[in-house]
């Protein structure tokens, strides 16, 4: 229920249960990248019906084409003046840094001594961890993020916490359990042969239960033994459709302390490369300080990119060159990288997505943002014939944006001319308060209090 605000009649119920629902608002989606479709990559109706039959996308179309098609007594909520598109997809974030958000002066080696490590090794405890996640994704949804791949800590407990939590919303997750047996303070560290049992057994239980997937997940190669990583590739081998996430190439000092650790290497991703962890489905946070080379050869191994503006700023690490890698033809993802980020709003990350694009003098589309933020992000996750669109058949996930969610947002909003300039403004002045209502499979999972 909405309770309380002028809409709440038409609201009602906001088609929670029903086997259908419509939904009538302005629809924005893709269906290929604007980068290379131009104009044919979206799909826009601005007078326009979501049909949802059982959790799925029937049909998004035109008012006038979609309404007559429906049985007599389907529920039609009313969204106009507001935007419906799918749900966004946050390619990198760990969840139990929430805590750790907004720490203050430390770039990234002296951020992981200082804060990460101890408010990780607090997810020793299970109902730590379960409350943690609770509040997380809590915070997704209100964020209108429906689908993140997601870094637990080196406890199997916290993976179990993260994974429970997801599945009580039916949520789409990819998590993992954090390996590194090296160079971290021992009360978050692991062995290589106990990281191995762990992440089969979570594998064993949470891989391919509905909507869950599971993340084999080495924090970063200063912090595992070439047993740990070797054995990475092994688990990926041994568990077909299992994910890989990890970070490569964020700061400078970490580029140099890998280069020391691993002296035969030809650069810090040819070590990933050395023990097999490039291929498909494997999603590497950041990517900045590489070099051509490199990213020809995540392109052509499927590996993915997940940019995180916010991180890379607030941790001073550096810029990443999204041109560089769209000429690639590397798949590239948006992450919130939260708590080296600072929101968790895919907004917020796309304002800071156009100010790191622009110092390298390309001015990020916005339309190709949004393709970023949901449909590119599920690409990066080869999750695109599920998610990320509002075509027939895929997982009904999807929000409800408010142009007009706070004055100067309404303001802007309406002396906007085209839909670009309406979805810049969203970006550059959204945050979580844009984010009328989220979806997952069909079913409200959040409403916006009005204050
Ligand atoms: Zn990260």
């Amino acid at each position: 229920m909405a309770g309380g605000n002028a809409t709440a009649g038409r609201e009602e119920g906001a088609g929670d249960g029903a086997p259908v629902a419509a939904y009538r608002g302005e629809i924005l989606h893709f269906v290929g990248d604007p980068a290379v479709l131009g104009d044919a990559a979206h799909r826009h109706h601005a007078d326009g019906v979501l049909v949802v039959r059982d959790g799925r996308v029937a049909v998004a179309g035109a008012a006038h084409e979609v309404l007559p098609t429906l049985p007599p007594a389907t529920q039609v909520i009313d969204y106009r003046g507001k935007l419906i598109m799918p749900g966004f997809v946050d390619t990198h974030v760990h969840y139990a840094q929430t805590d750790v958000i907004a720490s203050y002066g430390a770039q990234l080696l002296d951020w992981l001594e200082r804060y990460t490590y101890p408010a990780e090794a607090r997810f020793a405890d299970p109902a730590h961890a379960a409350e943690v996640a609770a509040f997380f994704v809590r915070e997704l949804l209100a964020n209108g993020t429906t689908t993140a791949m997601v870094f637990a800590t080196s406890h199997p407990a916290s993976v179990d916490a993260i994974f429970a939590a997801g599945e009580a919303r039916s949520m789409r997750l990819v998590a993992g359990k954090v390996l590194m047996d090296r160079n971290v303070p021992e009360s978050v560290r692991d062995t290589a042969d106990g990281g191995f049992d762990d992440s089969c057994a979570l594998i064993e239980r949470w891989h391919g239960r509905g909507r869950l997937a599971y993340a084999v997940t080495p924090r970063f190669a200063p912090t595992s033994t070439d047993r740990q990583l070797a054995l990475c590739g092994r688990l990926l081998d041994e568990h077909r459709g299992v994910f890989l996430q990890s970070h490569v190439a964020e700061n400078r000092g970490e580029v140099a302390w890998v280069a020391e650790l691993f002296p035969w290497s030809r650069s810090y991703l040819d070590v990933y490369d050395h023990y097999g962890l490039l291929r498909e489905r494997a999603v590497y946070a950041h990517c900045i300080h590489l070099d051509a080379h490199d990213r020809r050869r995540m392109a052509e191994s499927g590996a993915a990119m997940s940019f995180c503006p916010t991180s890379n700023l607030f941790l001073g690490s550096g810029l990443f060159d999204l041109p560089a890698a769209a000429d690639s033809g590397v798949r590239v993802g948006l992450g919130t990288d939260i708590g080296g980020g600072t929101s968790l709003s895919m907004l917020r990350t796309l304002d800071e997505a156009y100010k790191v694009t622009h110092m390298a003098g390309h001015a990020l589309a916005p339309l190709s943002a949004f393709h970023l933020a949901t449909l590119g992000g599920a690409a990066s996750l080869r999750l695109d014939d599920r998610i990320g669109s509002l075509e027939t058949g895929k997982e009904a996930d999807f929000i409800v944006l408010d142009p007009a969610a706070t004055p100067l947002l309404a303001r802007r909003i309406e002396r906007a001319e085209t839909l670009a300039e309406r979805l810049f403004a969203l970006m550059i002045l959204g945050d979580d308060r844009a984010v009328h209502a989220t979806y997952v499979l069909g079913r409200r999972v959040h409403t916006r209090a009005r204050t």
